[in-house]
């Protein structure tokens, strides 16, 4: 009997292995075309200054909607863009799209703020990888100090012109910041040699930082080390009034989560500056 089901385990568990495997190669295939046919585009989440709590920027996100399986998370299809290298593609879609709708709210009258675009191993270590901002930025006419860029550590440290590329970016007027700060391998040194602006504390030192005295200690330090080393710091993944009061009284400068808002469509984005211009529209 034990031989039975340890059998059937082994098929249900090849079975499901068979699924995934056939949905990664599906997503994989798929992604070029996706782009040509639009399905691609990307949400864009408010972060918030501590102690005014106004919106100082933003990150821009992709979304995918698979026409036969919906939504896909960034979860699922970076990893394997990376793979395939599609990343390239997706990524410059989103660094313009991003560097254009920046443009767009400035032209509307909203109020000045940084979009943050996330930069992925395979782009990063593309030798032109500057040209491509500068593209994107004239096409846009953004100011470049609208424009942020974050990196992980990984990527940082996998790159042998790392340093190159970032005082590159940096001349230009454009911010750094390191996404996921305290997940990756990164030595401390680094943050001496490559000239950031913002460290992001990742989601996982924040989710139990009120329950965790080990999690609310890693925090503290990292703000403070921020401090420090003069640079803006700010927390990802808060979502409840009780991280927030607890990044308040550590002096963390930003902060970025559900508890504000989720990532958004950019017409909503408006709608946070003007609530009521949508009602107006159908009176
Ligand atoms: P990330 O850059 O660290 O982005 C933060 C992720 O946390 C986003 O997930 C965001 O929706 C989610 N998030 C924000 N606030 C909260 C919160 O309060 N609680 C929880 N649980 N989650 C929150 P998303 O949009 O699914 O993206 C996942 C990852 O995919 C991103 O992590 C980033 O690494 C990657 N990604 C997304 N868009 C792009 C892109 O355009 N280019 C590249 N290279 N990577 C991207
Ligand atoms: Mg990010
Ligand atoms: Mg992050
Ligand atoms: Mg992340």
């Amino acid at each position: 009997e034990a031989k039975n089901k340890g059998k059937n385990n082994y098929q249900f568990f090849t079975e499901e292995m068979n699924q995934l495997i056939l949905r990664k190669s599906k997503l994989a295939t798929d992604m070029r075309k996706g782009l040509e046919h639009n399905e691609f585009f990307v949400h864009y989440q408010p972060q918030m200054d501590i102690s005014t709590e106004k919106i100082v920027g933003v990150e821009a996100l992709v979304r995918w909607v698979h026409p036969e399986l919906g939504p896909v998370s960034p979860a699922e299809f970076i990893p394997i863009a990376e793979d395939t290298g599609s990343i390239v593609f997706i990524g410059e879609f989103v660094l313009r799209q991003a560097c254009l709708q920046n443009k767009a709210w400035q032209t509307a009258g909203l109020p000045h703020f940084r979009v943050a675009v996330n930069i992925s191993s395979h782009q990063f270590s593309q030798c032109n990888l500057t040209e491509t901002v500068c593209a994107a930025l004239s096409a846009a006419e953004l100011d470049a100090k609208y424009l942020e860029l974050e990196l992980t550590e990984s990527i940082i440290q996998s790159s042998p012109l790392a340093v190159t590329t970032m005082q590159k970016l940096k001349l230009m007027g454009i911010h750094l910041s390191i996404d996921d700060f305290g997940t990756g391998y990164s030595s401390l040194r680094y943050l001496k040699l490559f000239p950031v602006n913002t460290l992001k504390i990742d989601q996982c030192f924040i989710r139990n930082v009120i329950n965790d005295p080990k999690d609310a200690a890693l925090v503290d330090t990292i703000v403070k080390m921020a401090e420090n080393l003069e640079l803006n710091v700010i927390a990802e993944g808060v979502e409840t009034a009780e991280q927030f009061q607890f990044l308040k009284q550590k002096n963390c400068n930003q902060a970025q989560g559900y508890y504000f808002n989720r990532p958004l469509p950019p017409e909503e984005i408006e709608r946070l500056y003007h609530p009521t211009s949508h009602l107006q529209t159908h009176a």
